[in-house]
């Protein structure tokens, strides 16, 4: 007999009827492959018409957050019908064009630890795509050891005076709003910090780029002097803002894995760039026989990693949400896209080595610049090395000296 929870399978087939519906009246087919103009890493791409319609009509249905509540407006969906969205989605070659740090990180943690005003406030402009968030955690000496963390919030009576220098803030130059963690109370390392929501156009807030060889600026130094934040801006309560900013590290953790669905993409599937570049003996299989053993071993891995993420972060939902359980994906979610990268830029052979000029195409161009950043992965969000103490304290459970 159905239940609540497993919808019955005709009801299924009506809502895959109407997602099939709805992206054939709005996803442009010249949209295919492109991706979402709010996350890239590189700056906010410029949204042209057709992008802008295909994120509002998305952001009207929720459905760029399919399965946070209608009420704040988000998709309502069961787990079952976000499930058929993402698969018809990808058949039609359509990508959600709501993103970024709002979505991945900062959503997920408002719902569970903000105000009703708070997610009122907030919630609905993220699951519309309509502002971009940026996380104010790193500081100079801040990182690894991010309870050391120095930006100082002075209790003035009905607001907070912010002074303080935050780093490596990606995306800091183009957000609208930071959520961040500093120090309410210098006596107690990890009970003095709060979470709090600061504007980036409050007046005192410096937003300083930093250049990389590359000549992008991907990321930022942000600086606070007398930055006034009203008491509404805090999370929680005061002193809580260390277990309220770990969890949302679970959730940016479980979303940079790979495996919370809606993470940076790792890159096109090693058969689809196989076909592309390497040569095919006439059993239609690739004819160097090494790196068809390369290819088979990676993808039996990814997937088997793929199917090991699905259930985990089913079973971490099922007992109330994320866990220390994204560390364990991050850490192995990311070896694996590193790993992906590397392979897809051996089987690209001499067009796997373009930085820029003629003779690269866009995407090989693309290709390349992932794999650079992708070295990137097991260091944000907390290092692979950093996992490693997690994962042996707080899933293994050893003590600190074993
Ligand atoms: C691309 C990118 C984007 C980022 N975006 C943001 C952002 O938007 N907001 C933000 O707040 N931060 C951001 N960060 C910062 C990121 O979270 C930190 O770089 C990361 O936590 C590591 O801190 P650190 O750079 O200070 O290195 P450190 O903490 O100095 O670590 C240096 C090395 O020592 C190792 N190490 C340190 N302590 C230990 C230990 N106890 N045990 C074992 N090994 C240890 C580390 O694993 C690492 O290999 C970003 C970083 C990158 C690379």
């Amino acid at each position: 007999m159905a239940t609540l929870a497993e919808p019955r399978a005709d009801t299924d087939e009506a809502f895959r009827e109407e997602v099939r519906d709805f992206l054939a009246k709005n996803f442009p087919p010249e949209l295919k492959g492109k991706g979402n103009a709010l996350a890239s890493v590189e700056g906010p791409t410029q949204e042209d018409a057709q992008q802008k319609a295909w994120r509002e009509a998305m952001g009207e249905k929720g459905w760029g957050v399919p399965t946070w509540p209608k009420e704040y407006g988000g998709g309502g969906l069961s787990k079952k019908q976000a499930r058929i969205l993402q698969e018809e989605m990808g058949k039609a070659g359509a990508y959600n064009p709501i993103g970024g740090m709002g979505v991945m990180m900062f959503g997920p943690t408002l719902l569970e630890s903000g105000s009703e005003e708070q997610k009122r406030e907030h919630i609905p402009a993220i699951a519309k795509g309509e502002i971009r968030w940026c996380q104010g955690y790193s500081e100079p000496n801040a990182g690894s050891d991010l309870a050391n963390l120095q930006t100082f919030a002075e209790d003035k009576g009905d607001h907070y005076l912010v002074n303080g220098q935050k780093t490596w803030t990606s995306g800091g130059q183009w957000a609208d709003k930071c959520f961040a963690i500093v120090r309410t109370d210098k006596s107690d390392k990890h009970n003095g910090i709060s979470f709090m929501l600061i504007d980036m156009d409050s007046p005192g807030v410096e937003v300083r780029p930093i250049q990389m060889i590359s000549g992008l600026s991907p990321f930022c130094e942000t600086f606070f002097t007398d930055v006034k934040v009203p008491k509404e801006n805090l999370v929680g309560k005061e002193g809580q803002g260390w277990t309220i900013g770990k969890r949302l590290l679970q959730h940016e953790r479980t979303n940079i894995s790979g495996a919370g669905g809606g993470g940076r993409a790792m890159g096109a599937a090693m058969s689809e760039v196989a076909k592309k570049y390497a040569e095919f003996d006439a059993n239609g299989e690739i004819a160097d026989k090494v790196l068809r053993d390369k290819v088979a071993d990676f993808e039996i891995r990814w997937q088997a990693f793929l199917l090991t993420a699905r259930r985990a972060v089913e079973e971490s939902k099922a007992a109330g949400g994320v866990s220390e359980i994204s560390s364990v994906l991050k850490k192995l979610g990311t070896k694996l896209g590193q790993e992906r990268s590397e392979l897809a830029i051996e089987i690209m052979g001499l067009q796997g080595l373009g930085w820029e000029g003629e003779g690269f195409s866009e995407s090989e161009l693309a290709g390349v610049r992932a794999w650079l950043f992708g070295k990137a992965f097991t260091i944000y969000g907390g290092s692979t090395e950093i996992q490693n103490n997690i994962i042996a304290k707080r899933v293994l459970g050893m003590l600190d000296h074993q």
